[in-house]
């Protein structure tokens, strides 16, 4: 009997969230690790796989297709829990996870952390009590019923400067002309892209009529507008906060050693550095590439860090050797509405290099991207011999998903 009162003899495996790291990470491991030897669960407070990365269209107003997890796991033997994770113990290695009134001690032998992000307000006032952002499903939802109540002329303000403001401001500009957007940033609007990009992007904010103010820091956010740090006032009925991400404080609760920034400090293995049974992934794991440098959080970060941190738990349990995946970039991608985007190309520094796609054959690119990672998150077994996708599903072996 351990210690949670579970009896089962499998190693267990416990995945803590279900985005592009945790649920594309417990596919793979269903995939590669036999169910009789390991029992894996999965976490995640919403019972869908949830594409942060079109949150922003899903504020603009797009439907997108629902992916039901429940569905994305059946016959991959992956238990599935929906429920919120409150709390890790990294020394008693127990998970507590809510839902409604009830809570419970999930055991682990290995975990693998992959809570995401929310946004940084970094620390200025106003930005929880006044601000709406798509850093989640709820949260552009929100953001949709505000944008559904503004009549013609209604003013939006986006504060960031990088992908998510970008995309978030064109977006709504696109699908809403009525409204008048407006950006505010502290840097340079794409001042990381190469001269082509940079001319393309400033091209298509002149097109959408967005208005943008550079080198200016929003230092309080009030419910009818943003004040900047050297007084100058942004009107709007919505101010869309895009400045960043944070990690969710439950990792530096857990015990785990953290960076400055809150997430996991991990080897090159998405091992956590203080605790080996833990491996982070995603935008939670602070993972440093091989300049030095931390990965940034994005989509491709989560997939780099996944495939990482999967190479190594399967290497773990099964004394395969393990592979030091790539951790490289080759360039960003960032969607301008529906019809537009730029492809920049980095190099091995993440300087964007001078070569970058532009306009339809870019977003016909991006839109690819987006259908490729949907068809393999919903694809969790696709490769796995038929004769072990009946095992998996097998109940005896597997219980069936259950939704909280
Ligand atoms: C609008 C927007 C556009 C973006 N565009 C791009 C882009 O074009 N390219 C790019 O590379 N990146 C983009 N990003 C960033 C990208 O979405 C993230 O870096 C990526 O989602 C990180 O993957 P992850 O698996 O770490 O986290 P997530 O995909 O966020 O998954 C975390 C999971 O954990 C669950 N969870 C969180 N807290 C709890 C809890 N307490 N209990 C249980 N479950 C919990 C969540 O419900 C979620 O399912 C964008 C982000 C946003 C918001």
């Amino acid at each position: 009997m351990r210690t949670d009162g579970s009896t089962t003899e499998r190693h267990r495996i416990a995945v803590l969230g279900a985005g592009y790291a945790g649920a594309s990470a417990a596919g793979y491991l269903a995939r590669h690790l036999h169910p009789g030897d390991v029992e894996i669960t999965v976490v995640n407070a919403e019972p869908d796989f949830v594409e942060r990365i079109r949150l922003h269209q899903v504020a603009a107003g797009r439907q997108l297709r629902r992916h039901t997890l429940a569905e994305m796991f059946a016959g991959t033997g992956i238990r599935l829990r929906v429920a919120r994770v409150v709390a890790v113990d990294a020394w008693q290695r127990t998970v507590t996870v809510a839902d409604g009134e009830h809570t419970e001690a999930i055991g682990y032998d290995t975990l693998l952390y992959t809570l995401g992000s929310t946004i940084a307000d970094l620390g200025v006032p106003g930005v929880g009590e006044h601000a709406f952002h798509v850093a989640g499903r709820p949260a552009a939802l929100r953001l949709r019923r505000r944008l559904d109540e503004l009549g013609a002329g209604g003013t939006v303000l986006v504060v960031g400067g990088n992908l998510t403001a970008i995309e978030t401001a064109t977006e709504i500009a696109e699908s809403r002309p009525g409204l008048r957007v407006t950006l505010v940033t502290s840097g340079e609007l794409g001042g990381w892209l190469g001269p082509k990009g940079r001319r393309h992007l400033l091209r298509a904010f002149d097109r959408f009529g967005i208005a943008v103010h550079e080198h200016t820091t929003i230092g309080r956010v009030e419910p009818t507008g943003a004040v900047a740090a050297d007084g100058s006032t942004f009107a709007s009925d919505a101010t869309v906060w895009a400045a960043g991400f944070a990690v969710h404080p439950i990792a530096a609760a857990s015990g785990l050693a953290v960076g400055d920034d809150g997430r996991i400090a991990v080897d090159r293995m998405m091992r956590s550095v203080s605790h080996p049974q833990v491996y982070a992934a995603g935008d939670s794991a602070c993972a440093i590439d091989g300049h030095g440098r931390p990965l940034p959080m994005s989509c491709a970060s989560a997939g780099f860090t996944r495939m990482q941190a999967t190479a190594a738990i399967i290497g773990d349990l099964t004394g395969r050797r393990i592979p030091e995946t790539s951790l490289s970039y080759l360039g960003n991608c960032i969607g301008l509405g529906d019809r537009d985007a730029i492809f920049q190309a980095v190099d091995g520094d993440a300087r964007s290099r001078a070569w970058s796609l532009r306009g339809r054959p870019a977003a016909r690119f991006k839109a690819f991207v987006l259908r490729g990672t949907v068809w393999n998150m919903r694809h969790p077994t696709y490769g796995l011999p038929t004769r072990r996708r009946r095992l998996a599903a097998e109940p005896h072996r597997a219980p069936a998903a259950v939704a909280g």
